[in-house]
């Protein structure tokens, strides 16, 4: 399962555990660029 991230859309890849490399915020992802780029500002980013 691949999901793009909500801000830059970038392809965001899953680990062997299916975990996403990323984060979820509500129904959206962000990948852990974005995460580490907005941190507390990500909600404000999603609007
Ligand atoms: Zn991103």
């Amino acid at each position: 399962m691949a999901d793009k991230c909500a801000i830059c859309n970038k392809k965001i890849e899953t680990t062997f555990l299916n975990k996403i490399n990323g984060t979820f915020i509500g129904k959206k992802t962000v990948c852990s660029e974005c995460q580490s780029k907005y941190k507390n500002k990500l909600k404000d980013e999603l609007k």
